[in-house]
């Protein structure tokens, strides 16, 4: 990697280009008194900025929205989307903006979005502001989910301020600095097939085309092999949530990244007890994004893309992608759960066991984490005897881990828990984790969120001295409601 300082970093703002039908230009709002609260060396890297870079005044200055590289262009980006299954037809940047897109030495682009940079043309009723809870809660997300293997969007900084934010109480303003190869989501596509611009549309697929997915180029119908990109990407995203116990909380469609990574962190939670229900969004209130409906759910909202994109595909090659979802996402998610398990290779019944032992799990309070984690501790049948006693159904239990070890017996003994290891965290970021270091740090106190952060980086690693990372959440823990309000 060659080393760069903040000064010389090189941009090519190509969303910028596309002009102002696609996006507004507009100014960052400053915070005031800002610092710097928690940040990722391992995202600086992607910009090839050495961590010695966060240390000087600057850093804070730009990322706080003081100053801009003369070569930043910041906007505001439009687009709308479906909400909670409604449409609402003009949502857009209202509180972030896209400074720009950075290349690195490897050529690759990278945004540079500030979330909590001030009012934008698309603020609506909202002040463009973000609180030191939400912005800390994205960052740790971001870079967890890219330490366990997740694909998502990152987190470059979050910057505090004593700058007041007024949300259900009176709270700290900060701004984060996320970054993604791309920003463009299902709903931009919306936007412009809503409002029937569709030479627009054309224009956005087109981008979206040539910078992310240029072999689609080559293809007779190529925007219906750019929605078969999405879908397959989107549905790979969908099977590492399910398999890891994540919940994204507000998959509105335009929470949906046209890359298939995770993106727009409100009130997420990775699952403490396995509960196919779970809701984590307070303000969720029929589950409509419960943990199980994110597959059905994500069909959906391709299929809202789709629909966006018939102006330009065959609406029946459309269709049959979108027949595809299922299958590709099953296929994708048994792959992740075998090696969860600790199989190797393919069994006809092991999907069936895979569903017996979440229905097990159900309602018996097992630790969707640790449970796989102690399963790749010790020897199969060692294992699974310790494990039992937590499930409820013990016939049930018994029967599944017959069908278990049998699975079982002709994987490599020697190598097993160091495969399943390198799969199942020890780590997870655990709502209770996250509130403690938040509650720290709106004290000011921003140790603890830079520690869980750094425990949560190497999640599969054993980290003596760090176990307490690692519990089940307290009594106090287990229940926080976490609300759309950011
Ligand atoms: P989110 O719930 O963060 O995905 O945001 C949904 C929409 O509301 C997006 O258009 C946001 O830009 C906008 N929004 C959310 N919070 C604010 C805020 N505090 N000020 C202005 N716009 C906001
Ligand atoms: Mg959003």
């Amino acid at each position: 990697m060659l080393l760069k300082t903040l000064d010389d970093l090189v941009f090519d703002n190509r969303f910028a280009r596309l002009g102002d039908t696609f996006s507004t230009e507009v100014l960052p709002d400053p915070l005031n008194a800002p610092r710097l609260v928690v940040v990722s060396e391992s995202a600086m890297a992607l910009l090839d900025l050495p961590a010695s870079e966060h240390a000087r005044p600057e850093f804070i200055e730009l990322f706080a929205g003081h100053t801009l590289w003369n070569d930043a262009a910041p906007r505001a980006m439009v687009y709308s989307g479906h909400q909670f299954g409604g449409y609402s037809p003009r949502l857009g940047d209202g509180r972030g903006l896209l400074l720009g897109e950075v290349v690195n030495s490897r050529g690759e682009h990278w945004d540079l979005h500030l979330k909590g940079a001030g009012l934008t043309p698309y603020s609506r009723m909202g002040d463009g502001r973000a609180v030191l809870r939400s912005s800390i809660r994205e960052f740790l997300a971001s870079e967890h989910l890219h330490a366990l293997g997740i694909p998502t969007s990152r987190a470059l900084c979050v910057t505090g301020s004593d700058t007041p934010v007024y949300r259900e109480t009176r709270e700290t303003g900060a701004m984060l600095l996320r970054m993604a190869p791309s920003h463009v989501r299902f709903g931009h596509f919306e936007y412009f097939y809503y409002t029937r611009q569709h030479d627009a549309l054309k224009t956005l697929a087109d981008h979206v085309i040539a910078e992310h997915f240029p072999a689609c180029r080559e293809q007779s119908a190529p925007y219906a092999a750019l929605f078969r990109e999405v879908l397959e990407r989107t549905a790979e995203m969908i099977a590492y949530w399910q398999a890891y116990g994540f919940c994204h909380g507000v998959m509105n469609t335009d929470n949906m990244s046209i890359l298939g990574i995770t993106f727009d962190f409100g009130p997420y939670a990775f699952l403490d007890d396995f509960d196919a229900n779970h809701i984590c969004n307070h303000s969720d209130d029929t589950g409509r994004y419960s943990f199980s409906n994110q597959v059905p759910i994500a069909h959906w909202n391709l299929a809202a893309l789709g629909q966006a994109l018939t102006p330009l595909a065959e609406a029946d090659e459309l269709r049959a992608t979108l027949e595809l979802f299922l299958p590709l996402y099953q296929a994708h998610y048994l792959a992740l759960m075998r090696r969860r398990l600790g199989w190797i290779g393919e069994e006809e019944d092991d999907a069936e066991l895979v569903q017996r032992l979440l229905q097990l799990m159900q309602g018996s309070a097992i630790d969707f984490t640790a449970f796989f984690r102690e399963l790749g501790e010790r020897a199969p049948a060692d294992a699974v005897a310790r494990l039992r006693d937590d499930f409820i159904d013990l016939t049930g239990f018994d029967d599944w881990a017959e069908a278990y070890l049998a699975r079982c017996t002709e994987e490599a003994p020697s190598t097993r828990r160091a495969r399943m290891h390198a799969v199942n965290p020890k780590y997870i970021l655990r709502n209770y984790l996250a509130q403690e270091v938040i509650t720290a740090a709106e004290r000011g106190d921003y140790e603890p969120v830079r520690t869980l952060q750094e425990v949560l980086s190497r999640p599969f690693d054993e980290q003596p001295g760090r176990e307490h990372y690692a519990q089940r959440p307290p009594d106090w823990g287990k229940h926080l409601e976490i609300s759309c309000s950011s």
